[in-house]
């Protein structure tokens, strides 16, 4: 499939897990693809593989996510599909009992204001094309309660899907789909971490999972490809579960 030939892509987490599943998606799909991260090894080497580019960025420091969709808009000229992704779990018990100030304040930056910082500059050079298709990852645990204690995290993802949410509806009318993201549980580093610290919360998390298992990568960048891609021209503000039907159940 061609679908995304000539689109420039920026990928925030490009790094690891679905940001980097979905770099290689893109690229096959045809899309010049620009891996963002903090991990400047890891976007390097998958720049060399996909034959694109890479962007060291904090995706929390404001002036830094500015320049860099002006860079490369200066570079490959234009920003086609922004897929807003990068984000951290808590390491710690994150029920609202334990939870400090800190913990939650970080979680809420990584995760949230993120997405507003990378939506807030990408936005202005959508605009000005008259065109582009924003994905923003949330999570199932932005809708339904999840039992996980995650209270800053699911805190977090709510958010994302009501800002996409808002966003999605702002900008239909300019050529502009902005969607949330909201994967089940993924086989990627960041579920790895946090059930290697817990093990049965591995468990405890599959029993609510009709398919009997967690994704793989891959299958939330099929996902995202489709999302991106103008075979969901009509699909905007939506929330998009790729859930093995947690949410259905
Ligand atoms: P991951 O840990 O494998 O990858 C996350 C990437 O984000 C890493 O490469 C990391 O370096 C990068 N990153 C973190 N903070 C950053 C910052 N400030 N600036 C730039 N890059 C930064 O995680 P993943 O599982 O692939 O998760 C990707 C997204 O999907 C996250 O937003 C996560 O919350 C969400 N999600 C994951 C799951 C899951 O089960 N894995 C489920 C639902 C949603």
């Amino acid at each position: 499939m061609n679908r995304l030939e000539g689109r420039v892509a920026v990928i925030t987490g490009a790094a690891s897990g679905i940001g980097l599943a979905t770099a290689r998606r893109f690229a096959e799909e045809g899309a010049l693809v620009v891996g963002v991260d903090l991990n400047t090894e890891a976007i390097e080497t998958l720049a060399k593989e996909v034959d694109g580019d890479a962007i060291t960025c904090d995706v929390t420091d404001e002036a830094a996510v500015e320049a860099m969709f002006q860079r490369v808009v200066d570079t490959h000229g234009s920003v086609d599909i922004a897929f807003n992704n990068a984000g951290i779990s808590p390491p710690e018990d994150d029920s609202i009992l334990e939870t400090g100030i800190e913990a939650w304040e970080t979680v809420q930056r990584v995760n949230l204001t993120s997405v507003y910082l990378c939506c807030k500059h990408v936005l202005p050079h959508m605009r000005r094309q008259g065109k582009g298709s924003i994905v923003n990852t949330a999570s199932f645990v932005a809708v339904m309660g999840a039992a996980t204690s995650q209270i800053s995290y699911s805190a977090s993802k709510g958010g994302v899907l009501a800002m996409s949410r808002e966003l999605g509806v702002q900008f239909a009318r300019e050529g502009i789909r902005v969607n949330a993201l909201c994967p089940g549980p993924v086989n990627t580093p960041l579920l790895r971490e946090l059930f290697a610290a817990d093990p049965e919360r591995a468990e405890r998390r599959l029993v609510h999972v009709p398919m009997g298992r967690f994704a793989e990568a891959e299958e939330i960048a099929a996902a995202t490809a489709f999302l991106a891609s103008d075979d969901a021209s009509f699909i905007t503000a939506s929330t998009f579960l790729v859930d093995g039907g947690i949410s259905g159940a």
